[in-house]
């Protein structure tokens, strides 16, 4: 493609998945306006991309952000058990205030552009210690990082709806305070009736604010969690097919096979979205295991195969549930292609759909979502030429562009010094 309307920025020289061959890409206007062999454009900004694979921005959409980096002071020595962390996670809200959470927040938010995410579902605790302060924390952090980290707000009730007094209300008041999308953990309420109410609760309040919904579902090995095909019933009957992704949904890994059947077909047929978090699952999934060890991930081939809508989330950062993890959704796509077994060619095209346009897709923001003409110019060049490179060797990225705009750039010196 030719073309004399000058760029904000040229980048040269970049493979993508869908052309072998070296391109480059212009930006104008916080927007990609032109992608093809050497473009005769003049820019105000012109990058080298050396052959690297460029790449839409990284999506993630699950990531706790209020409980994020509380570092060593809260951290048990050893696993805590369930109680333990939910323990750590509830003594950390009885202190935390809106300022403090952003500024920890922020440092994984950084980090994560670092690595080329550039939209990010995050969650906020909603419960009686803090009530929604850890929600009005993420409002205010979606606005510092507005136009460079696309950021959605979703409120979580990880203490529950019904364990305590009020539960509904802080949901209302936390999606009054600018919340985007509602979420919820109804396998955890004590009975199913409660479980079942949970789910109505969160449909009736996102269709009453026309938002979406994202909830953890069944996160457990227990084949007896059954919330996640509660929920696509109801989404379903609501109408709201399109709009709901759940995250975990582990239990569908244990049940038998005609029952984990029947429910795929229903989350296929609400047209739910599933999120997959492999890191955290691994770690905290299949411990009573003995012989035949799970590996705590959701059915994420069986999904595939029924055409459900799959991705993957980095979900926890340093916090009660998973002390580690660095915000990079590449390593996150390593993990899926591990433990979901998906490390070949064409499954790890999919592997990187899944950090890419399947999770932007589930945050309803896959429009103008992607490397062709008209796109928002949010590009990762990764310095490798191929997807089975980037997700093989996660390197520095080379460059990072954000709502057109270049915002990281690193770059590895490596000297090799051959025997003489
Ligand atoms: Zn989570």
């Amino acid at each position: 493609m030719m073309g004399a309307m000058p760029a904000d920025l040229l980048l040269r020289n970049v493979r993508c998945r869908t052309h072998p061959a070296p391109v480059d890409i212009a930006v104008a206007a916080g927007a990609i306006s032109a992608v093809g062999p050497a473009l005769a454009i003049d820019a105000v900004q012109t990058l080298d991309g050396e052959g690297g694979l460029a790449l839409p921005g990284f999506v993630n959409a699950h990531q706790h952000l209020d409980k994020t980096c509380i570092g060593d002071a809260l951290r048990p020595p050893r696993w805590p058990g369930w109680a333990g962390m939910w323990e750590v996670n509830r003594r950390h809200r009885e202190t935390y205030t809106v300022d403090e959470i952003v500024d920890r927040a922020s440092g994984v938010v950084e980090q994560a552009l670092r690595h080329g995410t550039t939209r990010m579902r995050a969650f906020a605790d909603v419960e009686a210690v803090a009530g929604t302060t850890g929600a009005r924390a993420l409002v205010a952090l979606r606005e510092r990082w507005a136009g460079e980290v696309e950021v959605q707000v979703a409120v979580f009730p990880q203490d529950l709806l019904y364990a305590d007094p009020g539960g509904e209300r802080r949901f209302e008041e936390a999606m009054e305070a600018g919340a985007d999308v509602v979420g919820g953990l109804p396998a955890g309420e004590a009975t199913d009736e409660r479980m079942r109410a949970h789910v109505d609760f969160c449909l009736d309040l996102a269709r009453r604010r026309d938002a979406d919904v994202h909830m953890l579902c069944d996160d457990s090995d227990d084949p007896a969690q059954r919330s996640l095909e509660y929920l696509a019933h109801r989404t379903i009957e609501a109408g709201w097919e399109g709009r709901v992704t759940v995250s975990h949904a582990g239990a569908l890994a244990a049940y038998d096979e005609p029952h984990a059947r029947l429910v795929v077909g229903l989350v296929a047929e609400a047209g739910i979205s599933v999120c997959t978090n492999p890191q955290i699952s691994l770690l905290l999934h299949g411990r009573d295991d003995r012989g035949a060890i799970r590996r705590g991930t959701t059915r994420v081939g069986d999904l595939l195969d029924a055409g459900v809508n799959v991705l993957a989330g980095q979900d926890d950062v340093d916090d009660p549930y998973y002390p580690l993890g660095r915000a990079d959704q590449l390593e996150v796509a390593s993990f899926v292609a591990h433990t979901c077994q998906l490390a070949w060619p064409d499954e790890l095209e999919t592997v990187m759909d899944m950090v890419t346009v399947n999770a932007a897709r589930a945050m309803r923001t896959a429009d103008g979502y992607g490397l062709e003409p008209g796109d928002r110019a949010d590009i990762v060049v990764v310095p490798v030429a191929d997807v089975r490179s980037a997700v093989a060797e996660q390197p520095p990225r080379r460059f990072v562009i954000s709502h057109g705009r270049l915002v990281c750039e690193a770059r590895v010196e490596r000297t090799r010094y051959p025997r003489a």
